[in-house]
């Protein structure tokens, strides 16, 4: 059992035998599975067990595990080049690739993960705005920076904790929070604090309260609302970016956000992540302006090579997306389908490749206020047999279920059989 001898082992080293706390299982009853190496949709565990992946790193993995050609850069630019806090070519051409194909993202600064993107875009806004109160929604994820860490969603929602122990209030006296889908909720805050808002910040597409899309409607106001009380909007699409369609979600709704930020797929696997928007603002990023942000390991060559050939392969792919639609499909009329003949009450919510099968009995999912309407265990039963079934998900109720290019039909169908074969 080299699972469980590495994990446990792993527990007096780390707290919790992790890194991150979602990789603990902690709300489902299965010891977390030490995985040894992945090709493909497919990984494997120190035990020899294979599973069908749709984790996929928690998003970045769109290409599917070890693309060859994503291992190839990170080979020939590691052979050559590993770190020198130097200006590099192959951040010149990521940076150039991502504002040429991406939507209102004039410049770009780097940064190494979506946490920094998205504390660094909020601090650039205060900068530009010289305002202080961001509006963030309640049951979005922005990272785990202290002033984001107040109804933040999945990790921080299914171990119960309402925020984080060692976030002082001064920290978070400035976060204001507001309903997901519910515009009447971001109307009251700014009739009260309206001289203050640097900006509001979204997943334009939800993903870390389960799959919750924003309404058109809905954005569409909050861009009305930032351009009449002159703020920032930023759209996190750390998630949705590269994955509900190659130019993001903002490129689905149509609505134009000041900032973005990216991570997750546009380092290809690699620590990464990166914020960008209009120039005038970037450029009051240091050394050009007064708002400082800095990175030893910003813009690494091997991690821009291994972003560079992701997006590149997507880019040049578009059927790509057609194919994860088409399976998506399938895969989100198949749990309904099953769920109906289980009489399993569910709502499947999806964009694109992201899905979520919340267990409740609501008609719809729209807010946080919904998704909390889940039957928990329930989930952690069902979750317990998808695994064993060779299926590995999110071990929570409140994560998205990503498809990669490398998911066949036949992948979709043996999720389908394990769910069916599921005994509530
Ligand atoms: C994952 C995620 C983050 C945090 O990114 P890290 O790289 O884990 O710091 C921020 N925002 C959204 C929307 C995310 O999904």
């Amino acid at each position: 059992m080299r699972n469980l001898d590495i994990f446990n082992e792993s527990k007096q080293y780390m707290p919790g035998g992790v890194n991150s706390p979602v990789r603990a299982y902690k709300d489902v009853s299965v010891t977390p599975k030490v995985i040894k190496n992945g090709k493909g949709a497919y990984i494997y565990d120190e035990d020899g067990n294979k599973y069908i992946d749709f984790v996929c790193a928690w998003g970045p993995m769109i290409l599917g595990h070890c693309d060859e050609d994503v291992v190839k850069a990170i080979q020939n630019t590691a052979a050559q080049a590993i770190a020198f806090g130097a200006p590099t070519e192959i951040e010149l051409k990521l940076a150039k690739h991502i504002c040429s194909t991406v939507d209102n993202v004039d410049m770009v600064r780097m940064v190494n993960s979506g946490t920094e993107a998205t504390m660094s875009a909020v601090k650039l806004a205060r900068g530009y705005t010289e305002k202080n109160k961001i509006i963030k929604f309640a049951g979005c994820y922005h990272g785990h920076a202290e002033g984001f860490l107040v109804e933040a969603g999945s990790g921080v929602l299914t171990e119960g904790i309402p925020g984080s122990a060692g976030v002082p209030k001064e920290s978070i006296i400035n976060t204001l929070i507001a309903k997901y889908n519910d515009i009447e909720s971001v109307n009251e805050l700014f009739l009260k604090y309206s001289d203050d808002i640097a900006c509001i910040i979204i997943e334009p597409v939800a993903g870390n309260m389960g799959v919750i899309p924003a309404q058109k409607e809905f954005l569409v106001e909050l861009r009305n609302l930032c351009d009449k009380y002159k703020c920032l909007l930023i759209f996190d699409e750390v998630m949705s970016g590269f994955r509900v369609a190659y130019k993001g979600a903002q490129s689905i709704y149509n609505v134009s956000p000041d900032l973005i930020t990216f991570a997750k797929i546009m380092g290809g696997g690699l620590p990464c992540g990166a914020y960008g928007g209009k120039k005038e603002i970037m450029e009051l990023l240091s050394p050009m302006g007064p708002v400082y942000q800095a990175g030893t390991m910003s813009g690494n060559p091997v991690v821009m090579a291994a972003g560079y050939a992701t997006l590149t392969k997507l880019y040049n792919n578009p059927s790509v997306y057609d194919n994860m639609e088409k399976l998506s499909e399938k895969l989100q009329e198949g749990l309904l389908q099953i769920a109906k003949e289980k009489k399993i009450p569910m709502v499947v919510n999806r964009c694109g490749s992201m899905i979520t099968a919340f267990f409740t009995k609501n008609k719809e999912v729209k807010t946080f206020d919904d998704a909390k309407t889940c039957d928990v265990k329930l989930f952690a039963k069902y979750f317990e047999h998808m695994i064993k079934s060779g299926i590995n998900i999110a071990p929570s109720q409140f994560e998205a279920i990503f498809l990669n290019v490398k998911h066949t039909e036949v992948d979709i169908e043996k999720f389908l059989e394990a769910f069916k074969s599921f005994e509530v």
